[in-house]
């Protein structure tokens, strides 16, 4: 797969994974890996009784261009090879990330303009997709605390 450019790549955030788990405390009672305390399961790649419960794992993929990455992740990984395998409710957070993912956002870092204002340069990708010109006005609505839509 063709290597995405940087202004593609989605790295989740926290307040993204935050939302993720929330949605699968409602939805699973359960609290705790049934993998948790497991030691030296046999490993399905090199079979040596290698395999640990861990709580580091880290999920990545590049999908339609863009790299996802998730950590924190529980399951188990081997000793021997570093083969990794999510338990069911990792699985369940990886799917609902990449469900949840709101296709085509762009990031973009707010910078400051000097006195208490804050600024955000568009990235050059959406000035491209947009119908915007310089010093035409723009209205920000603000939908919460964490999320705000811009109208041109
Ligand atoms: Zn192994």
């Amino acid at each position: 797969m063709e290597r995405p450019r940087d202004e593609e790549i989605h790295v989740v955030t926290k307040e993204e994974m935050e939302e993720v788990r929330r949605l699968l405390a409602k939805a699973d009672a359960r609290k705790e890996s049934p993998l948790k305390g497991v030691r030296g399961g046999i490993c399905p790649v090199c079979n040596q009784p290698t395999m640990d419960y861990a709580d580091d794992l880290v999920y990545e993929s590049y999908r339609t261009g863009e790299r996802v990455v998730i950590t924190g992740l529980t399951g188990t990984r081997c000793r021997n090879c570093s083969d990794q395998a999510y338990d069911l409710r990792s699985s369940g957070i990886i799917e609902r990330v990449l469900e949840e993912r709101v296709p085509g956002g762009y990031e973009c870092t707010i910078t400051t303009l000097g006195g208490e204002r804050l600024g955000i340069y568009l990235p050059k990708d959406v000035v491209r997709k947009m119908d915007i010109e310089p010093r035409q006005k723009a209205i920000i609505k603000l939908l919460s605390r964490r999320r705000m839509v811009i109208e041109v």
